[in-house]
C-alpha cells in the first residue's frame, strides 16, 4: 500500500511551497489508492513557533486535503509529533554506533569553531566535520575506549555523528530527476543525536518514515542535498529493501524568475504567499493569506497543482477529483516554476463565475448588511447574474453593484466634464417623463426601446449621450450593461435618479 507523508516543521506560517508539497502528496496518495499522513517535525525546539501547527491544520482543512493520519487524527503509527516520539530515537542512534556507522563526539563549540577557523585559514572552501577532520577531533574514533566510557559515565555532553565513508558513490533514483549520484567525499558527518537527547531532522525523519511505513517521499528540492545521507542511513540501518522512493519537487520562483520565492516576498510583491492570514506571535508582523483575500479553495488548489505539474494537454480547469484522476509524478517538471499571481486570479474568476447564483448572493448580502443595507433576495439574485462576469473575488460582487442598491450622491467629475451637455440634459428630462407614464413590463428590452424612441422624438443621437445617461443614473462612467441596470432598479428609481442628477 502506498503511504506518503507531509512532514512540516512548525516554525511559522506554512507557505505556498509547503502547501503545494502537501497537495502533491495528497494527490499521489489518492491516485494510488494509498494513505496521506502528516507528521509534525518539531525536534528543533529553538525554532518552535506557537500557533504554527494549528495553522497547518486549518490550511489543509480549508483546502479539503486533510491527512488521514495526523496528530489530530492518529492512526496506528503514533505519536505523530516527533517531540512526543523523543524516547524512541536513541536506540536507533546507538544501533548505528554499535554497527560502526556512527560515533560519539565530545567537541565543545569552541573546539568546533577552532577547527573551522583552522580550515578556513588553510583555504578549505567549506570546512566540515568529515572523514579527514574527525581524526583530529575529540570523538570515540580518536579517544581510547576507556576515556569514552569515562566521559559518558560522568555525563559529559556529547552528540552522535554519522560516520560517512571517505570515498564512496551514493546513487538514488529520484522519480522526477532520475539518477542522482554523489561521492561521499562531499558529505559531512552530520549530527544524528543532539546533546539535549533530541534527534536531528535527519535521524528522526528516516526512523519515522521507516516506522510509519512510508513508501514515497515527495518533498521540496531543498532536501535533495540531504537525500544521499538519507540513502546511507537506510543502508546502515539495514532497511534498504523498504527504502521509500524519492521525488524532489521543483522550486517555486519569484514572478520574474529571479530566485526562489521566499516567505518574505509575499506582501512586498503585492500578493500573498501564505494560504491564510498569519500574525507572527513574536514580532506581531502580519502577512496576508489567499483565503482572506477572497480566493476560493477549489481555485487555489487548481492554481497550486499547476505550479510544477501539467496534465500534458491544454486543459486547465481541474477540480480536486479531476486532479486525483489526472495526476502523475512523471508529469512534474524538473525546472523551477514562476509564481504568477495573474494566473491565480484567472483561476479564481473561472471558479467564482461558474458558481450558481444562489451560492453567490450570500456574499453580496453579507457585505451589504455590513454597511447597514438590506437587499431583497430577488434583487440580489438579479444583481449577481449581472455582475458575475466582472468579478475576481467574492467581495467584488458588492463593490461592483453597490450603486444599484444605494443611489449615487456624487458623480464622476472627469466623465461629467467630457460628456455632460445640453442634448444629454434634454434627453434625460424627456426620458424621466416618459418613464412616469410607461406601462407594461419594465425590463432591459423595454427600457431600451423607450430610451430609443425618446431620443428619436427629441432628435438626439443616442450614441452621443449614452455615457451621460449612465453617469446620471450610476454616478460612474463605466459598469455593467446599463439597460440591465435599469431593469434591476425599476422605472421609478431610474426616473428619480435622473431627476436628482438634473437638479
Ligand atoms: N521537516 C522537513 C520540512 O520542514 C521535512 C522534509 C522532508 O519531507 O523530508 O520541510
Amino acid at each position: 500500500e502506498v503511504r506518503v507523508r507531509f512532514a512540516p516543521s512548525p516554525t511559522g506560517a506554512l507557505h505556498i511551497g509547503g502547501v503545494r508539497t502537501a497537495l502533491y502528496n495528497y494527490l499521489f496518495a489518492k491516485k494510488m489508492g494509498g494513505k496521506f499522513l502528516l507528521r509534525i517535525e518539531d525536534t528543533d525546539q529553538t525554532r518552535f513557533v506557537p500557533g504554527a501547527e494549528e495553522y497547518i491544520k486549518e490550511s489543509l482543512e480549508w483546502l479539503g486535503i486533510a491527512p488521514e493520519e495526523s496528530p489530530w487524527n492518529p492512526g496506528d503509527c503514533g505519536p505523530y509529533r516527533q517531540s512526543e516520539r523523543k524516547p524512541m530515537y536513541m536506540q536507533y542512534a546507538l544501533d548505528l554506533v554499535e554497527k560502526g556507522h556512527a560515533y560519539y563526539a565530545f567537541d565543545t563549540s569552541e573546539e568546533l569553531e577552532a577547527m573551522r577557523e583552522r580550515l578556513t585559514a588553510a583555504r578549505v572552501v567549506s570546512p566540515q566535520y568529515n572523514s579527514i577532520t574527525r581524526t583530529q577531533m575529540k570523538n570515540s574514533l580518536t579517544l581510547s575506549a576507556e576515556e569514552v566510557k569515562a566521559r559518558l559515565e560522568s555525563g559529559d555532553p556529547y552528540v552522535i555523528r554519522v560516520k560517512i565513508p571517505r570515498n564512496e558513490e551514493v546513487r538514488l533514483n529520484d522519480m522526477i530527476r532520475g539518477w542522482v549520484m554523489v561521492n561521499t567525499g562531499t558529505l559531512d558527518d552530520k549530527v544524528l543525536m543532539k546533546s539535549d537527547g533530541m534527534p536531528t531532522y535527519h535521524l528522526a525523519n528516516i526512523v519515522d518514515d521507516h516506522l510509519m511505513g512510508i513508501t514515497h517521499v515527495i518533498r521540496g528540492e531543498e532536501w535533495l542535498p540531504s537525500a544521499p545521507l538519507h540513502v546511507l542511513l537506510y543502508k546502515y540501518f539495514g532497511w534498504e529493501s523498504t527504502m521509500p522512493q524519492f521525488a524532489h519537487l521543483p522550486l517555486l520562483l519569484k514572478p520574474d524568475g529571479n530566485g526562489k520565492l521566499s516567505k518574505r516576498d509575499g506582501d512586498k510583491l503585492g500578493f500573498p504567499v501564505f494560504p491564510l492570514n498569519w500574525t507572527d506571535p513574536f514580532s506581531g508582523e502580519k502577512a496576508s493569506g489567499f483565503r482572506e483575500q477572497g480566493y476560493l479553495a477549489d481555485a487555489f488548489i487548481n492554481f497550486l497543482a499547476f505550479l510544477g505539474w501539467n496534465p500534458g494537454d491544454d486543459r486547465e480547469l481541474f477540480t480536486l477529483e479531476d486532479l486525483v484522476e489526472a495526476f502523475s509524478v512523471e508529469r512534474i517538471g524538473k525546472s523551477g516554476t514562476k509564481f504568477d499571481i495573474a494566473k491565480a486570479k484567472w483561476y479564481n474568476e473561472q471558479y467564482l463565475r461558474s458558481k450558481p447564483t444562489s451560492e453567490l448572493t450570500g456574499f453580496l448580502l453579507a457585505d451589504a448588511k455590513a454597511e447597514g443595507l438590506e437587499v431583497p433576495a430577488d434583487k440580489a439574485a438579479a444583481i449577481v447574474d449581472l455582475v458575475k462576469g466582472r468579478v475576481t473575488f467574492p467581495a467584488d460582487l458588492w463593490k461592483e453593484s453597490k450603486f444599484m442598491v444605494s443611489a449615487p450622491e456624487k458623480f464622476d467629475e472627469g466623465v461629467a466634464a467630457k460628456k455632460w451637455n445640453a442634448d444629454a440634459v434634454k434627453l434625460l428630462g424627456a426620458y424621466a417623463t416618459a418613464l412616469d407614464t410607461f406601462e407594461g413590463t419594465f425590463d432591459a428590452v423595454s427600457a431600451k426601446s423607450l430610451l430609443e424612441s425618446t431620443a428619436e422624438t427629441e432628435g438626439i443621437k443616442l450614441g452621443k449621450v449614452m455615457q451621460a445617461v449612465r453617469l446620471a443614473v450610476t454616478g460612474m462612467g463605466g459598469g455593467p450593461d446599463l439597460m440591465e441596470v435599469f431593469a434591476i432598479l425599476g422605472k421609478e428609481e431610474v426616473a428619480k435618479r435622473i431627476r436628482f442628477a438634473l437638479s
